[in-house]
């Protein structure tokens, strides 16, 4: 046995704790994750089925904690898992899954899918059974603080560059702000008008808000690959740069699951409760709008409809915000079938969009958000992720359809009145 298999199999007998063990003996075998899962439901492949995704976790629990599973063991009768298994499940456990949680949602048994996948894909990665794309990012999120690479000459440029356009203020390290921003790497890179609509939403609701140079990276590729420690890492860089600053509360951007890595699993990360807020953007602003501090111009007349991002949504439980939003903004909305928590996942979440080798795969799950988009017929799209907005424009582009996508909290900022 290999040293990276003897640990993946030491840390997947660690992983198995109480709820774990109690899942795996829960499942009636009904079905109903598999019809919840756009990789299943998409390619009606049978090893896409959320359960099956799981079956080493399952194996390792049958051989080393039941009784039935050991006298099999010992006579011969079951196969211990082996490296070629493990590499067998990589695709499953990366390429396959979102870790959108719309199979957890709809087990009649309770069983959490997503909570298994985490611990299955952290004994994975250890015994170096992660994509290439994913384990890359994270070194480049260890060693600069992004999974792009991008470091703070490169933010510092950014900003600049949107102070001469624009001649809005992009704070960077104020003491005693009320607000500290956090930004995906994507944002910084490829859409850059997100900080500039924070900029002008600020400044109308009159409040004071900054950047951190030491930690300006939201995106926590430690929970994308499944590994608590780098995930606890990157959340501490932000804690410390919060505390630092002595901020209010921190804004997590338009990234789904960098929302519930903060907002959600930081504070058992680190071990102690955050001595600031953690608020998602469609919060805040559905908070400034309420309150009178942002007036929007009258709503408009164009069919629009919304992609829930899953991490935002269903994961984090952030719902209504960008409803009460929506309908500030928008006089014709509709819904997709299956809104809200009920929402299909664009299919590049989880760190499945930073693996190249699962674009062909990404791409026929889209078929499932295509049919909800038709359902509408709406030629406007709206969402609030920065990664379900790359991977939507791929699927958009790929099918030629004709769909524009708009980013929530730039359409308040653009629909500002003067
Ligand atoms: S929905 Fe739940 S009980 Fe049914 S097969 Fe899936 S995990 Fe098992
Ligand atoms: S979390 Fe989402 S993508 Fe992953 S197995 Fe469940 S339904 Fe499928």
């Amino acid at each position: 046995m290999s040293a990276g298999l003897e640990r993946a199999i030491h840390v997947l007998k660690e992983v198995i704790d109480t709820p774990i063990a109690s899942y795996l003996n829960s499942c009636v075998h009904c079905g109903l994750c598999a019809e919840a899962c756009l990789f299943h439901t998409e390619t009606g492949n049978p090893r896409y089925a959320p359960i099956y995704k799981l079956e080493p976790l399952r194996r390792v629990y049958r051989q080393e904690y039941t009784l039935v599973g050991r006298i099999s063991r010992a006579l011969g009768l079951s196969k211990p898992i082996t490296d070629d298994d493990l590499a067998q499940w990589q695709e499953l456990v990366y390429d396959t899954c979102t870790m959108c949680g719309r199979c957890s949602l709809v087990c009649p048994m309770g069983i959490d899918l997503v909570y298994m996948i985490r611990r299955l894909r952290e004994g994975m990665a250890i015994a170096g059974h992660a994509p290439q794309g994913v384990i890359e990012a994270t070194k480049r999120t260890i060693a600069t603080g992004s999974p792009m690479g991008v470091r703070l000459p490169a933010l510092k440029v950014q900003i600049a560059h949107i102070q001469l356009e624009t001649g809005l203020d992009v704070p960077l390290d104020k003491v005693g702000a009320e607000y500290m921003l956090v930004l995906s790497s994507m944002e910084i890179i490829n859409f850059p008008e997100f900080m500039v609509s924070i900029a002008k939403i600020m400044l109308r609701a009159g409040k004071t808000w900054t950047l951190c140079s030491e930690a300006f990276e939201a995106t926590n590729s430690g929970v994308q690959i499944g590994v608590s420690d780098i995930a606890r890492l990157i959340v501490s860089r932000i804690v410390q740069g919060a505390e630092k600053l002595k901020v209010k509360t921190v804004i997590s951007p338009e990234c789904g699951h960098a929302f519930t890595a903060l907002r959600w699993e930081g504070p058992n990360l680190i071990g102690r409760p955050y001595t600031f807020k953690v608020q998602h953007i469609l919060e805040v602003l559905d908070e400034f709008c309420s309150q009178g501090l942002l007036k929007l111009k009258p709503p408009e007349k164009d069919r629009y409809t919304f992609h829930d991002p899953c991490q935002i949504v269903r994961m984090g439980g952030v719902l209504e915000p960008q409803r009460n939003l929506i309908k500030l903004l928008v006089a014709d909305y509709v819904p997709m079938p299956n809104t809200g928590k009920y929402n299909w996942c664009c299919g590049g979440g989880g760190g499945v969009s930073a693996n190249e080798d699962t674009k062909e795969l990404r791409l026929i799950a889209f078929k499932r958000k295509k049919t909800q988009l038709e359902a509408t017929k709406s030629k406007r799209l709206i969402t609030a992720c920065a990664n379900c907005r790359v991977n939507l424009e791929e699927g958009i582009e790929y099918y030629r359809m004709d769909t524009t996508l708009f980013s929530l909290t730039e359409l308040v900022a653009d629909n500002l009145l003067n």
